[in-house]
């Protein structure tokens, strides 16, 4: 594979500026490889290449759309072990989770958008008047480095089921899963230039691919403060973007919830993808009465994590992308040190044996205070906040407290109950009673986790605009 070269129009190309950024091992901190950064000149090149193949694209049947999406599923499937391998050396997560993960949401994205893309009405009646649902054009993925794989396949399937074209921008920490799929798109029999993919920094790359005037729709994940900023490069040419930004997810415990699998649960959730996870479940609001059976159980999951090489079969917890997320968690444990959190577990410094790579110890804080920032802000770490509550009111006041609102989940014994505090929490993914996610549903953040949609059809029309003809 090819990775000192930018894929533009189907082919591989030479970069001008090939060895740019370093690729950096999670486990070791040491350089990978080398990928380039993409010059002006190229940018305009995937650009023009996404322009010039959109026509065809888009009066390609959607029947034929549909089926080089399952082409390209069978080509994740195919080479499924390569990719997962991929994101465990370059942002470390565990090879057996990600073994899983890459099997489950890009493969049920493009079968689930193979599907939207064939049975769609993009011609619709309403009284008198016709609906004609017709892609935007040219899109932008940029990708973060946490789920370095899902997130371009779920953007790009998406995109080409509408009949959209794509320019992708992976996260320079982790662009190597984007290669492969660039790759697995090529092989699939995806006319040229329909998918392009670049390499290079969000500030120059990402920045200009928003505001160039040949693209015409943004989709973005990553951090609230990247989301603000492409907001405000594309709002001059009222470019629509779909935001998909960080979260401080609560999971809320209910007097009578059955406590072993809540809390492994949510010990599950945050510290999924060693705590890189955007929904992960960081805060937990607990009755008063139950925070040391709570935190047991909290202190005995993280305890027998298995911290390790995330090639390891048996690892639970690798280690995180990058030297400066690594600071980053260990500033925020020290904070909540400092705010007079109680550590159960974990704290700073790497994990005996661990001090090459990013290592981070899994940390459990409890009777953590609301205001502190360890309950506020999104760390993406293997760190969690215990927050006690006295009456269901202020537990549901606590969970809602925040900027953010991307996921959430509530247990009880009584369903009607847990599924009644449910609708009141303020979030875009709620769990109830450890109700799994669904990849046909609407996925997306309220407040600062983002705007718009992905998966489902309510992802699919964020890539549509309607026309309407009166006749
Ligand atoms: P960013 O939001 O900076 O990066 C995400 C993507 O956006 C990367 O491809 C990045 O490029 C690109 N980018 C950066 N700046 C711009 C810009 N001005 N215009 C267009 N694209 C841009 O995340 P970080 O890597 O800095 O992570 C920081 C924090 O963000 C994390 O600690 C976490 O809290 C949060 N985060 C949340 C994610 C989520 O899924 N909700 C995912 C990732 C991070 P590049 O990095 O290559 O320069």
């Amino acid at each position: 594979m090819s990775r000192n070269a930018l894929f533009i129009d189907g082919a591989w190309r030479s970069a001008t500026d090939p060895d740019r950024h370093s690729v950096m091992g999670a486990a070791t901190g040491e350089t990978l490889y080398l990928v380039p950064e993409a010059t002006p000149r190229e940018i305009d090149q995937a650009v023009d290449a996404a322009r010039g193949a959109l026509d065809g694209w888009r009066s390609t049947s959607a029947q034929i759309r549909s089926e080089l999406l399952l082409s390209m599923r069978e080509g994740v499937l195919e080479r499924l072990e390569e990719i997962a391998e991929i994101w465990a050396t370059e942002a470390g997560m565990p090879i057996s989770a990600g073994r899983a993960a890459t099997g489950g949401l890009p493969v049920s994205a493009l079968e689930s958008f193979a599907e939207i893309a064939r049975t769609f009405e993009y011609e619709q009646s309403l009284g008198h008047s016709r609906m004609l649902y017709e892609p935007r054009g040219v899109a932008v993925a940029i990708t973060p480095w946490n789920y370095p794989f899902s997130q371009v396949v779920i953007k790009a399937a998406t995109a080409m089921a509408a009949g959209c074209t794509v320019v992708a921008k992976p996260s320079e920490l982790a662009p190597g899963c984007a290669y492969v799929f660039a790759e697995i798109t090529a092989d699939a029999g995806v006319p040229d230039g329909v998918f392009n993919l670049l390499s290079g920094s969000g500030a120059s790359v990402g920045e200009s691919l928003v505001a160039h005037t040949g693209t015409d729709v943004v989709s973005f994940t990553g951090s609230t403060a990247t989301g603000v900023q492409i907001l405000r490069t594309a709002a001059p040419q009222l470019k629509p973007c779909t935001l998909e930004l960080g979260g401080k997810s609560p999971l809320l415990i209910l007097p009578n919830a059955p406590l072993l699998a809540a809390v492994s649960g949510g010990m599950a959730s945050c510290f999924r993808n060693n705590g890189q996870t955007c929904t992960a479940l960081t805060r937990f609001i607990v009755p008063r009465r139950l925070m040391s059976e709570v935190t047991d159980i909290a202190r005995d999951y993280a305890d027998s994590s298995v911290v390790g090489n995330p090639l390891d079969e048996a690892t639970t917890i690798g280690p995180l992308v990058s030297a400066s997320q690594w600071e980053r968690v260990q500033s925020y444990i020290r904070s909540g040190i400092e705010a007079g959190a109680s550590l159960v577990t974990g704290g700073l410094g790497h994990p005996e044996g661990l001090d090459a790579g990013y290592y981070v110890k899994p940390t459990v804080f409890t009777d953590v205070e609301q205001d502190s920032r360890i309950a506020r802000e999104e760390i993406f770490g293997p760190v969690l906040s215990i927050i006690p509550y006295d009456s269901q009111e202020e537990a549901i006041r606590l969970a809602n407290d925040s900027d953010y609102g991307l996921a959430a989940s509530v247990w009880g014994s009584d369903q009607d109950e847990a599924l009644s505090v449910g609708r009141q929490l303020v979030a875009g993914t709620i769990s109830v009673n450890g109700g799994a996610f669904n990849p046909a549903a609407p996925y997306g953040g309220l407040r600062r986790s983002g705007m718009g949609h992905e998966l489902g059809e309510a992802g699919f029309r964020e890539f549509l605009e309607v026309k309407v003809l009166n006749v």
